[in-house]
């Protein structure tokens, strides 16, 4: 019998699964679209067990890195556990116990830029720093920080999207976040894009949106550069697949430092990075905190 590693990258809108072998390498991968947890997370373990049958595979660990709010303090009694969240169905969702029950392996959570941050550190594009962060653009916008040896906001998490920010000029919308309109989130995530001009993928580079958009992520990575002073700031999420989005978010980021801290272009080129995983950034990390459940058991 073979034994995997088995990894959930738990988004918003899909859970991608996979399973690995004791080298890391992906064995195979699968997709659920989210629904509810019952339906969601049973699609999960019947693929997961079919895929053992398949192969004659043991799934020896299973490493989780979810959308949040999330408890991910393993001292905490509802660790693992969704916190309040707009997501229809989900708040106050174990999602330990219903994998646990039936795979009967340990399995460690944490969230999914903290998982995706941890993925790009070892074998991304953060690879080697000392300081980094990981903000995922997508439905929400979260972040996962990194400095002095750990990761940061425990025994909670950051919640880095509902920072406030400086609205762009030509920038009149609302906001699309539930709790405070305007925030990083209610402006710049996927779901303030569509809310405005429709699919980010169907908006032409020349569209203003662009502009405005690049003008937010900049700010966003000014915030945690100069408060942190981040070796390198990787920037991933749907939003993020637009080809031309990076270079504009590191032009206004240079724009916006105005020369302060010596900020060259070729720094800023150096420290701001899309996810050397790219879309398997979440369950790369999924993937690694399977890891540390094997080893915690040993
Ligand atoms: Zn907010």
């Amino acid at each position: 019998m073979t034994e995997w590693l088995a990894g959930i990258d738990a988004g918003g809108t899909s859970f991608k699964c996979g399973v690995a072998d004791g080298a890391g390498n992906i064995v195979a991968k699968f997709r659920v679209g989210v629904t509810t947890p019952e339906e969601t997370i049973g699609a999960c373990l019947e693929q997961f067990e079919q895929l053992c049958a398949e192969h004659n595979g043991h799934i020896a660990a299973l490493g989780i890195a979810s959308f949040g709010p999330l408890d991910r303090d393993s001292a905490s009694e509802t660790y693992g556990v969704i916190g309040a969240t707009p997501k229809s169905y989900w708040s106050h969702t174990p999602m330990i116990k219903p994998f646990s029950d039936v795979l009967k392996c340990p399995i460690k959570i944490d969230t999914d830029v903290n998982g995706a941050l941890i993925a790009e550190m070892v074998s991304g594009a953060a690879k080697g720093a000392v300081c980094a962060a990981y903000i995922t653009i997508g439905t929400g916008i979260g972040a996962g920080l990194y400095a002095n040896g750990g990761l940061l906001g425990q025994a909670s998490h950051p919640e880095f999207g509902h920072i406030h920010i400086k609205r762009h000029a030509a920038d009149d919308f609302s906001g699309a976040c539930g709790f405070h309109d305007d925030c990083l989130e209610g402006l710049a995530s996927a779901t303030a894009i569509r809310a405005r001009f429709g699919p980010p993928e169907d908006i032409a580079e020349d569209h203003i949106l662009w502009d405005i958009e690049s003008y937010y992520l900049a700010q966003a990575c000014q915030s945690l550069y100069l408060t942190l002073r981040t070796d390198k700031i990787i920037l991933g999420g749907g939003v993020m697949q637009a080809p031309f989005l990076l270079d504009r978010v590191r032009d206004q980021f240079e724009t916006l430092l105005a020369g302060y801290a010596g900020m060259t272009r070729a720094q800023a080129c150096s420290i701001i990075h899309r996810a050397g995983h790219g879309d398997d950034a979440g369950l790369e990390g999924a993937f690694c905190l399977a890891r540390e459940a094997r080893e915690e058991l040993k």
